[in-house]
């Protein structure tokens, strides 16, 4: 019987002594830089970067070490992932959280195809049970994975000022998600009021579904007009790649977002 004990105690010694050198591990990663190689990749890459406050780089390059280290690239129908790859999406999802406490705590993989993949989703009406087969360029499921087309994260973040960035949207939806649900009001900073969100989203969101209804276009994709939790993911979109076409045409979104992410890309370079 003490056998047993004494092989228990020793197997959560262990455990304990790993967790302990991961938070270790983990703390050392966020205070290592990029190599000149990797720096020099991603804002190739992921040109926003150079933008970003000189102050906020250090914190960036931490997160981008994390993140590689908890994230597998999977490549998808032959696809070689490259490093470039993985610091292009690791640069860009972190962007989004690089002045808060947010972390994609249960993001492990990130599934990648060379272009726009077939999805299969399955619908529920009543008893009828629809199967449909759609071309997508990204999707996020909750406590992961993402999956992502290359083609389209990598020209996303090439032209950064066209207001979309596919990664952005798709970790816009993680963030959403760590709420429990993607419903477009995800976890908010100390400071900012649910009611305050809730009041400024709905109403930015009804007025988005009357603008592409009425076929009025915005600093919003279309697409955001089908659904609060996608109206949340091209804002986000649209928070870093438009900051001043945003703030300009929806202050009260701008300034809610600027509340979430804690930064203010409108005076950014
Ligand atoms: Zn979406």
């Amino acid at each position: 019987m003490w056998i047993f004990v004494v092989l228990i105690g020793l197997g959560v010694a262990a455990f304990g002594l790993r967790l302990r050198w991961r938070q270790r591990f983990r703390k050392s990663l966020l205070t290592m830089a990029l190599t000149g190689h990797q720096r020099a990749i991603v804002e190739q890459y992921v040109p926003l970067i150079r933008k970003l406050p000189t102050a906020l780089r250090g914190t960036l390059e931490g997160k981008i070490n994390v993140f590689l280290d908890q994230v597998e690239f999977v490549g998808c129908l032959g696809l070689e992932v490259t490093d470039e790859m993985r610091l292009s999406i690791a640069a860009q999802a972190c962007l989004l959280v690089v002045n808060t406490e947010t972390w994609y705590d249960d993001l492990h993989t990130i599934l990648m195809y060379p272009g726009a993949f077939k999805s299969r989703t399955t619908e529920h009406h009543g008893d009828v049970v629809t199967e449909r087969e759609t071309v997508r360029v990204g999707e996020s499921w909750s406590r992961g994975p993402v999956v992502l087309s290359w083609a389209d994260a990598k020209q996303g973040a090439l032209d950064e000022e066209d207001g979309h960035n596919v990664v952005f949207h798709e970790f816009a939806h993680q963030i959403d998600n760590l709420s429990g649900h993607t419903d477009g009001v995800p976890v908010l900073n100390n400071g900012q009021q649910v009611a305050d969100w809730q009041h400024v989203f709905v109403s930015a969101f009804k007025r988005h579904v009357r603008n592409v209804e009425s076929g009025h276009p915005t600093v919003f994709a279309a697409y955001g007009a089908t659904g609060p939790e996608e109206f949340f993911a091209v804002a986000v979109e649209v928070f870093f790649e438009r900051p001043a076409a945003l703030k300009h045409e929806s202050p009260a979104v701008y300034q809610q977002l600027a509340g979430l992410f804690h930064l203010d890309p409108s005076a950014w370079g």
